[in-house]
Formats: structure tokens, sequence, C-alpha cells
């Protein structure tokens, strides 16, 4: 979601005519984007706001510096006291005033501090050429949260749930292709939820669907989706829209029933556990990822057990693991039974080490087999092209960039838990 924040205030600062300097050094204008999710993330955005307004007192006095995201929504005009040099807060739904904001700090000299969450979020017109050069982007389809999960501060700092709109995603998406994009991953908190006020029987499956008929878009993913909320309707448009990726990201967070009650997540592991059914008796060889977090208040040697033991019979794709942390003015904040650091640390450690072998194993059922891969550019290492399967696998192999944004037909030869090793066979 920051991704695409800053790809929307990019939008702006082209509209207005900047152009992008080639690294912070050398820029006249510096906006910081912001996640607060967990502290480490709190704990990186204060540490780069602490370089920029350094660098701002001692060498650049007329650089212009403004912070955006969940921190500026959450500490606000605290942070202009605390960071003089900064020029402007913009919170989260705020973003479609930047244009009215640049002007009064850079014109008029002001400060500003634009945090004002009942706002709805607006988009600016996309009539230039942002996106060109890239195979993939992301499309925000809703704003805001509805669910608080007791350890979460996204309804904090991103306000209620509010659905964009078909029409202006069918315009966006449009816009994008338009640019040469050719995957788009849908956003939002919980997708399943996604209903447009103006547009009632629009929900999520049928924005889909419209999306499917979309000329010249050659995949479509999203994320995030909430186990409960996961309708028979989404799950078949899996079998039954061609351009659908097979894969799914579908936070689990624990496997204890006691934890996830406290955690407000308002389903049970036997409820996940057949949800894990349906989308694999499809038969689509669908990926499935998620969120896991250890060390939330209360949680046991037991509960954490139940967790492994859950991991070990799913078999996720992959995870993204956590150790929790406190978020001011979450439920959880306040609930007793708070796990150490250190056995945070240990329990992260050991569920890593678990899902790490689960990973590789799933990774080797593709060994010997061809995929197809929509080639999105370099790889990391360099020297080779990168992509991902349908199912979200990245594939580095050996191929001609003329092949980019192109879907390539892959021979799987190797394999790692990170990614798999191919060889091209023939473009599609
Ligand atoms: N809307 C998404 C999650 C967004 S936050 C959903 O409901 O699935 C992304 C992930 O960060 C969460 O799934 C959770 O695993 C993790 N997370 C959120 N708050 C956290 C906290 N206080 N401590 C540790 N991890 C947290
Ligand atoms: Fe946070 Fe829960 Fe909303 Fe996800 S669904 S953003 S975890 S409150």
């Amino acid at each position: 979601m920051n991704e695409y924040d800053s790809d929307l205030v990019g939008r702006f600062l082209v509209n207005s005519g900047l152009a992008p300097a080639d690294n912070h050094g050398n820029a006249d204008f510096i906006i910081i984007n912001t996640c607060t999710v967990r502290a480490k993330a709190q704990q990186k955005a204060f540490s780069i706001l602490g370089r920029m307004a350094a660098l701002k007192k001692k060498r650049r006095p007329d650089l212009i510096l403004g912070i955006m995201g969940c921190v500026a929504q959450q500490e606000g005009p605290d942070l202009i006291n605390r960071f003089p040099e900064l020029d402007f807060v913009l919170g989260t739904r705020e973003i479609g005033r930047f244009p009215e904001i640049l002007d009064r700090v850079m014109n008029g000299h002001e400060k500003v501090v634009a945090v004002d969450l009942s706002q709805i979020k607006s988009f600016p017109d996309m009539n230039h050429n942002y996106y060109q050069g890239r195979v993939k982007g992301y499309l925000s389809i809703m704003e805001g949260c509805n669910n608080f999960c007791s350890f979460c501060i996204v309804p904090f700092v991103r306000g209620r749930e509010v659905s964009r709109t078909s029409r202006d995603i069918i315009r966006e998406a449009e816009c994008l292709i338009s640019q040469g994009i050719k995957e788009i991953t849908l956003l939002g908190q919980n997708v399943n939820s996604y209903l447009s006020r103006e547009e009632k029987d629009v929900g999520f499956p049928m924005l889909l669907k419209m999306l499917n008929g979309l000329d010249g878009l050659t995949r479509i993913r999203f994320t995030t989706s909430h186990p409960k909320d996961l309708s028979d309707q989404l799950i078949r448009c899996f079998e039954e829209l061609d351009k659908l990726c097979p894969h799914i990201h579908l936070p689990l967070q624990s496997g204890s029933n006691k934890i996830l009650s406290r955690m407000n997540r308002r389903y049970t592991r036997e409820e996940y556990l057949e949800l894990v059914r349906k989308l694999r008796d499809m038969g689509l060889d669908l990926s499935i990822t998620s969120d896991i977090i250890v060390g939330f208040p209360g949680e046991t040697d037991e509960d954490f057990k139940m967790t492994l033991e859950l991991i070990k019979r799913i078999e996720f794709d992959g995870i993204y693991s956590f150790k929790y942390s406190d978020r001011k003015g979450t439920l959880a904040e306040k609930m007793n039974g708070k796990v150490s650091e250190d056995e945070k640390a240990a329990r992260l450690l050991k569920l890593q080490g678990i899902q790490h072998a689960i990973t590789l194993k799933r990774n080797n059922n593709y060994l010997g087999r061809l995929q197809d891969v929509l080639v999105e550019g370099e790889s990391k290492k360099g020297g080779q092209l990168t992509g991902r399967t349908g199912s979200n696998k990245i594939v580095n192999f050996d191929c001609n960039s003329s092949n980019l944004g192109h879907i390539v037909k892959v021979l799987i030869k190797g394999v790692s838990s990170n990614s798999l090793q191919g060889l091209l066979v023939n473009r599609q």
C-alpha cells in the first residue's frame, strides 16, 4: 500500500512538472513515506527522518522536506515540533490535497500539517507516462479497515473502510495498461469486503470479473484477503477467471484458537483449515502464503506448538513471520501475559526454520516442470532476467530482454527456498 501511495505522490509531482532526482543528495524536494505497522518500521522511519533533517540543517537549507504515511498520520503536528526542518506532514487520507500543500509550502513558505482521517482519499489524473517501462503495478481498490484485530494499528492510522467505485478502478487499470503494465495487484486491507457504496451490487468477485475482461492485461493478483470473509464465490473466481493468478495470501496469524480469539480474528483453526481444503480441492496448483505473529500476549508454549503443528499440516508456500510488537492505542497493548523479547526471538527462529524446509519442499515440486513466467526485469544478482510463475514463485533464467513484459515458457531446473532457476524453452 505504501509503494502505491509513493507512486500517487510521484504522479502528483510529475504532473506539476517536477522530475525525479538521482539520489537524495541532489534532490530539492524529499518526502519520506512511512509505515508504523510494527515498532521496527517506525524506528526506521525516524532514523531516515533524522538523517534527512540533518542534511537540510547542515548542507541544504533550501531543501523542502516532508513526511507522509502512517507515522505522519499517527504523530501529526508533534513531528514538526520534534523536527523543525520538516515543511509538511501529510496524513494517509490527505494525499489528494498534495498539489495545494505543495503550492503552500513552495510558494507561500508555510508549514502544513494535514492529517484529517475523515477525508476520502482522492486520486490524481493519470494522463502522463509515469508507469512507462514497468511491467507490474499496484492499484488500490479500498482504503482503511474496520476489523480492529487487537494487535493492529491500521484502523487507527488508515481510518474506516471505504471502497472506490468500480468505474474509477477500471479507469485507473486502463490507464496503467495503456502505459504498458501487464500485471495488476489489487490492494486493500481486506479485499473480500470490497463493496462500492455508489454501486451497491458490485462486490469483489464482480470487480475481478470486470478487470478480467480488460484487453492488454495479462495477470491479476490481489492482497490481502481476510479468512473470515473468504467466500465460495471468490474461491470460484480462481477457476473461472483466466487472468487471476493461482496464488492467495491468507494471513493465519496463529494456530491456537485461544490466541485467535484474543487477536479478535473471528475465525478458528478448524475454519481456516476448511478454507485451505476448499482452495486446494480445486486442483489448480494454487499457492498459499500467510502471515504469522509469534509471542502475542498470552501465547504459551502450548499455543505456539499449535501454530507449528498447523504450519506443518498446511504446508504454506511461504510465510511472513513477525515478533508481536506493542502498538500505541491497540487492545493488545493493554493485555497481560506479555512474552519476553528473548522468547519471541526464539519462537520466531524455530518457526522460520520449520517453514524454510517446507518452502524448499514445496519449491522442489516445480523441478522438471514447465512454467508460464511473466518476464519482469533484471534478476537481483544481475546477468539474468527474472519473472514470476502464476503461483508467485520467482524464476531466474537466461533470456533476451526483448521478452520483457511477455509470458514465456520456462523449464525449472533448480530450486532454492527463495527462487527457482529455469531454462527458457520458448515464447508463448
Ligand atoms: N490487512 C492484513 C494485514 C495488514 S498488516 C490482514 O488482515 O491480513 C500485515 C501483517 O503485519 C499482519 O498480517 C500481521 O501479521 C503483522 N502485524 C500487524 N500488526 C502487528 C503487530 N503489532 N506486531 C507484529 N506483527 C503485526
Ligand atoms: Fe489490521 Fe486486522 Fe485490519 Fe488486517 S484486518 S489491517 S490485521 S485490523
